[in-house]
């Protein structure tokens, strides 16, 4: 007898291990293989579930053989391998979270089979939605040359002059001639033709391979360039697991260093990822990788439809693809043998994934090409405090640096202004005259502008002024955002709608007074200013891009493309717009409002604000045609408003840092939040009380430099009708939170109605 671990594919509530079932010797079940990676049917219980084979060769465990029950079924190929395994039970460990969603990771999307139970012990496998397409394709048969056509048969007539051509799909010729079913299928019988089924590559809107493959010329590098490849080049041969910081200025050609490494890279028989973050995941972007590398690049991201990712995920699977581009999860796609990571925009939020398994993945890009002994890159013009941190004090850590932009252009000069000056001054609109007046000179040039105001909607929220009634989401403990669109009001947390009444329900006053402005309201007047210009004209396209005009399917390369094909054009968004567009006739960058994210109770706030402003800064002026920038803003002399403006980053990095280290915050230590969250006030409370009572004689014995903050509610106190709670936990740099603290969240009883989870090194503590 042959043993096996199984995890078993239950989104659990509690920590899972693997369990240990029974195989025949020869390792197969009804002449399949159960090999690692596999699902399979087991029993559990009473019931049957499936789960996934860990280990196919695990020791037999320590209890009376006869007791061990065995793997009924396996369901399907291989889908990951090994080294999965053991990234997933690192990510379990280090993200305290079930094995069995670190597992779901590593499968193909929607392609796993399920179980429906029957009475009596019976049960049946369900087929999952997703699997291969296939085409069918009319090719010409044996006797395709001695066709004779005959009268009443045009139809087959036509099918058989357009098939001299060359093969065609079935769609294509019903697209032409109608109904083509039966003329078809009396082809196929004499012979003519015959139909192939043949796999089909599902591409949604990403551009595809070119049969006539040739890659784009590569620039001479520049001298940054090539120092910085040196090292990366040395670093990939090495194989011992190097990271490397690129820290490069917008426009210092990243990207080129990315596309040599993994040149190098596959050279060496190794696959290699490219990490960017989700938004600027355009087919702009898989452009720059497809034009170098052809067709063996795979792109993954969540906008993809179901079908059209498991396909990208098959075609990496089948050994074809070397390099990917993707987002956030591309990192668990099914290489042979990953050899390169490179993150872009590492300072970006959304690498880390806010729901379990809570992992970064930077640290786990980290972990994986130390384990694995790969390389990996990453890239910013404003990298993270943490990975600047870490390039001083971890000698595996280097950072290399792009000062100039490629093409010798100086960076655009950045002007601030005060908008507390403006207002004494008389004005009472959202736009500066400076702004105001840059962007027509701008215009009337014919070059196109960037205009930022990370605020979506019409109005931050609505007060009356009689009472100071303000309207509240009755499902989160925020206010609402007024829309202009349909004139409602929208929780930007849970997306709960209503009306905005006429009068305040709270006293009858008619004085609604909206408060703040938003990317609808800056849209409406930028617009109505367009067209009461003459100079003008009332032509100019003015595009809007945020949450709310993007939702659609390809809606962002649509709006993209709509700037792209403008002559003279306005951009306005919210930071969607802030990173990865690259116009060459973008001259002026306007920042209306700088403080958005300034006010917000983050340690991270002044960070944030700080590299928004340069990210943005870093679309104006990337061609020929010099580059201006004017930021808004109501605090000038902000810390990070000053630097950013002055392109001095250790004017930002000296204070904040003296100012972590103070207040003990990342870098200088690391940092997990617990959060408990249910829908009674009360009970979350308690159990939040408990948790603490639980954790605190645990966190004081590690030692010093660890500490556990007294459970209290979160800034966002409720949301979508759950009461939240919050516990911060902070220990040494480098010290491991994770294994302090998973002992308590495998053996913590569970309450009704009632979360308790841990983030470990949180980017969102609010
Ligand atoms: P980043 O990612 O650092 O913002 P990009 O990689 O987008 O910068 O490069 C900016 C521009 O410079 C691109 O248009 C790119 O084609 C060009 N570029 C990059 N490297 C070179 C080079 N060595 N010589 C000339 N042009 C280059
Ligand atoms: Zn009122
Ligand atoms: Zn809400």
């Amino acid at each position: 007898m042959r043993f096996a671990s199984v995890t078993l594919d239950i989104p659990a509530t509690s920590l899972d291990d693997a369990f240990t079932y029974a195989l025949p010797d020869d390792g197969c079940v009804d002449g399949t293989p159960a090999l690692i990676g596999c699902a399979v049917v087991v029993p559990f219980g009473k019931r049957h579930v499936i789960g996934f084979v860990t280990d196919d060769k695990a020791e037999a465990p320590a209890i009376d053989p006869s007791k061990i029950k065995s793997v009924e079924k396996v369901v399907s190929e291989s889908f990951f391998d090994e080294r999965a395994v053991v990234t997933a039970k690192y990510l379990a460990k280090h993200c305290i979270a079930p094995l069995s969603s670190c597992i779901r990771l590593f499968t193909p999307p929607a392609a796993i089979p399920k179980v429906v139970e029957g009475p009596d012990g019976h049960y049946e496998i369900v087929r999952p939605s997703v699997s291969a397409a296939d085409d069918r394709w009319v090719v010409k048969g044996p006797n395709f040359e001695r066709f004779v056509a005959r009268k009443n048969a045009a139809k087959q007539s036509s099918i058989v002059a357009a098939l001299s051509k060359g093969d065609l799909r079935a769609v294509e010729l019903s697209l032409e001639y109608g109904s083509v079913a039966s003329a078809l299928s009396s082809l196929e019988k004499s012979g003519v033709i015959s139909i192939e089924h043949r796999r089909r590559m599902r591409m949604g809107d990403m551009p595809e391979g070119d049969k006539n493959f040739v890659p784009s010329a590569k620039p001479k590098l520049t001298a940054g360039q090539s120092l910085a490849l040196d090292a990366i080049s040395e670093g990939i041969h090495a194989q011992e697991g190097r990271v490397f910081l690129l820290d490069g200025v917008t426009g210092s050609g990243k990207t080129e260093v990315y596309l040599r490494a993994i040149e190098e890279a596959l050279s060496m028989g190794m696959d290699a990822c490219v990490l960017v973050p989700e938004i600027s995941l355009t087919p702009q972007t898989v452009a720059r990788f497809r034009g170098r590398f052809g067709d063996v690049v795979a792109v993954i991201h969540s906008a993809m439809s179901q079908g059209e990712r498991f396909d990208q995920w098959d075609f990496i699977k089948s050994g074809r693809a070397r390099v990917v581009v993707g987002a956030r999860s591309a990192l668990f796609a099914p290489f042979g043998n990953l050899g390169l990571v490179v993150i872009d925009e590492e300072h970006e939020y959304s690498y880390k994934q806010d729901q379990a398994p809570r992992y970064h993945s930077r640290d786990v890009a980290t972990w994986m090409m130390d384990r694995f002994k790969g390389m990996l890159i990453l890239g910013s013009a404003t990298p993270s405090l943490e990975s600047l941190h870490r390039c001083q004090t971890d000698g595996s850590w280097q950072r290399l640096v792009l000062s100039e932009r490629a093409n010798k252009k100086p960076l655009p000069p950045i002007e601030v202004i005060d908008m507390t000056a403006e207002f004494k001054g008389g004005l009472r609109s959202m736009y500066s005259k400076r702004l105001l007046f840059a962007l027509k000179q701008e215009l009337l040039a014919g070059n196109k502008a960037v205009l930022l105001l990370n605020q979506r909607g019409f109005a931050n929220f609505v007060m009356c002024r009689e009472c100071g009634y303000v309207p509240m989401c009755p499902s989160c403990s925020t206010s609402l955002t007024y829309h202009e669109y349909g004139k409602r009001l929208t929780c930007h947390h849970c997306n709960h709608q209503e009306h905005l009444l006429a009068a305040c329900p709270q006293c009858g006053s008619p004085y609604l007074m909206k408060y703040g402005f938003g990317t609808q309201q800056a849209e409406i007047y930028l617009r109505s200013w367009l067209d009461a210009d003459s100079n003008l004209g009332s032509g100019i396209p003015l595009i809007r891009m945020d949450a709310d005009t993007t939702s659609a399917k390809g809606a962002h390369q649509k709006l993209l493309g709509q700037f792209a094909d403008a002559g003279a054009a306005v951009l306005l968004g919210t930071q969607m717009i802030a990173k990865g567009l690259d116009f060459e006739k973008v001259t002026l960058v306007g920042v209306i409002n700088a403080d958005t994210q300034l006010k917000l109770p983050d340690f991270r706030a002044g960070e944030r604000t700080y590299s928004l402003i340069l990210q943005v800064a870093g679309r104006a002026g990337r061609a020929d045609l010099p580059g201006k920038v004017y930021v808004q803003t109501y605090r000038a002399n902000e810390r990070a408003i000053v630097a950013a403006s002055t392109y001095n980053r250790e004017l930002f990095m000296d204070e904040e840092l003296k100012m972590r280290s103070i207040l003990n915050y990342p870098p200088y230590c690391v940092m997990a939040n617990v959060l408990v969250w249910g829908s009674s006030q009360s009970k979350t409370a308690s159990v939040a009380q408990s948790a603490y009572a639980d954790l605190e004689p645990i966190i004081d014995g590690m030692g010093e430099g660890w500490s556990i903050s007294m459970p209290c509610p979160c800034v966002l106190a409720k949301v979508r009708g759950a009461y939240r709670y919050h516990m911060l936990i902070k220990a040494p740099y480098s010290a491991d939170i994770s294994s302090a603290v998973i002992g308590y969240f495998k053996e913590k009883k569970t309450v009704e109605d009632v979360n308790v989870t841990i983030d470990i090194n949180p980017i969102d503590i609010l």
